[in-house]
């Protein structure tokens, strides 16, 4: 008998070592961050030093540098990072309208698997979190000053602070105080910056001010050679974005700027992009700071050790290309996200990946991590075995996005599409889509800032057909309803 005893306590000594070996996970996440703004991605800002700490989590570990989302804005965006299904299946088709919480999410299984799981920070999705221990989140877009959080026991006001300090602040608070140290952690920190209004805090908000940064190659972009969409859409810098909120003309320095030399035309536009970069990358430059306090806290304790570290986006975002801001469009720069992550011991530092990943296989990523079952209704795959450099034979070719939200704000039409690794195949569809459909087609190495759709052109009429075949197989994949 007593060696019965001592053999099962062995054994439950064994496995709590086991369990208390599993990875801890954190997860940063941030609102409209354009890969474009990050220095490990390369590019025109690459030379501006943006995201030092970023950039260190790709140094030491992985950057993706094909991953894309599903459908690219806000709330559906983060529906499929708990649910790792598409829209359709999760019911959160655009920024409107309700979330069902009830569903299968990955943190109540992560949960039950003995992990502690904490979100803090903007969540956009109405409505009592569940699976999470501890949560505390910005009412819906929350604001950039003095911003409200809602925890389960009420609502908290943070007077003269900005967002991106009180998520951080809250974050440390809670790895420093409200873990219990025996089980391992998911804690999902959220910023909500860089979104409109793009309102850096105080210090970047002074050093970007006097800084110019270069202009995209399709400023000014006329869109011929694209559709109804990308002619009627509206979210460009020269007529949608607002001198007042937007681009904040009322303050001091930028009025007297205007004032004085009263800029019109394309200069006008040149100015506003200036404007717009100097708010948005320097929210970007202060997510950045607040990436690098809690990277130096992991160090700091010792969870370095255990910890993946990934860093992502809702999205990606037009930062002046083809005239534009916002997303929400399948063309590279919305329908792109940054991926990068690190974790010691099983990452080789400064490794890339080039395969196809998508922000369905977030998910399933997380419980692949954490050792916990993957069930079989989740639309991705677990994104371990291209963290280990080891991409399976069968994996994905092709990614499906489709696109919901209108009439709405910026009036981008719905469209669904296909893209491999070089084609990219788009239909737009619905209401204002004359004759009810409209097709491009783009060919990214020979036209990588898909200028002119070749949809008509006949030397291309092998590939637009088999990517239609592909298109019909992965709505029958993802168990896509029938649309008109
Ligand atoms: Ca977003």
């Amino acid at each position: 008998m007593k060696r019965l005893i001592s053999l099962f306590t062995l054994i439950l000594m064994v496995s709590c070592a086991f369990a208390s070996e599993k990875p801890n996970i954190l997860w940063l996440f941030s609102d409209d961050h354009a890969y474009q703004a990050i220095g490990a991605y390369g590019g025109r800002f690459e030379k501006e030093n943006l995201t030092p700490n970023i950039d260190s989590i790709a140094k030491s570990g992985m950057l993706f540098e094909r991953a894309y989302v599903a459908n690219s804005i806000c709330a559906p965006s983060r529906a499929t990072l708990l649910t790792g299904k598409h829209s359709h299946l999760n019911g959160k088709y655009d920024n409107r309208g309700g979330f069902n919480h009830n569903q299968q999410q990955f943190q109540k299984i992560l949960q039950k698997s003995g992990y502690q799981t904490a979100m803090i920070g903007k969540i956009h999705l109405n409505g009592k979190m569940q699976g999470f221990d501890y949560w505390e989140v910005l009412p819906g877009q929350g604001r950039y000053w003095n911003p409200d959080f809602i925890t389960e026991k009420g609502r908290t006001k943070y007077k003269g602070q900005h967002s991106t300090t009180v998520i951080t602040d809250r974050a440390l608070n809670w790895l420093k105080t409200g873990r219990d140290e025996k089980k391992p952690f998911m804690l999902m920190v959220h910023y909500k910056a860089p979104h409109r209004h793009w309102e850096p805090n105080k210090k970047q908000k002074a050093a970007f001010r006097s800084r110019t940064f270069p202009e995209p190659d399709t400023l000014f972009d006329d869109y011929e050679g694209r559709g109804t969409a990308a002619h009627k859409q509206d979210m460009s810098i020269a007529k949608t974005m607002t001198m007042n909120s937007d681009v904040k003309a009322y303050q001091p320095e930028r009025k007297a700027y205007l004032e004085k030399h009263n800029p019109q035309g394309k200069d006008l536009i040149r100015w506003k992009y200036q404007a717009y970069m100097q708010d948005y990358l320097g929210c970007i430059a202060g997510v950045d700071e607040n990436v690098g306090r809690l990277l130096a806290h992991l160090k700091e304790s010792g969870l370095d050790k255990n910890t993946v570290v990934m860093y992502s986006a809702d999205q990606g975002f037009y930062l002046g290309e083809h005239g534009w801001f916002d997303k929400r469009f399948m063309y590279e720069e919305s329908f792109r996200t940054p991926l990068v992550a690190s974790w010691k011991g099983v990452i080789k530092p400064g490794s890339r990946n080039s395969d196809l990943v998508q922000n369905i296989d977030f998910a399933e990523t997380f419980l692949d991590i954490a050792g916990a079952p993957i069930p079989e209704d989740m639309q991705g795959r677990s994104l371990v075995p291209l963290l280990k450099g080891k991409t399976p034979k069968d994996w994905r070719t092709s990614l499906y996005y489709h696109y919901y939200e209108y009439p709405a704000v910026h009036s981008v039409r719905k469209h669904e599409g296909v893209a491999d690794k070089r084609y990219k195949l788009i239909r737009f569809y619905g209401q204002d889509v004359p004759n009810g459909e409209e097709w491009e087609f783009y060919d990214l190495k020979n036209d990588p800032q898909e200028m002119q759709s070749q949809y008509a052109n006949p030397e291309h009429s092998d590939i637009i057909a088999s990517l239609k075949k592909e298109l019909t197989k992965l709505r029958t994949q993802y168990k896509v309803p029938a649309i008109q």
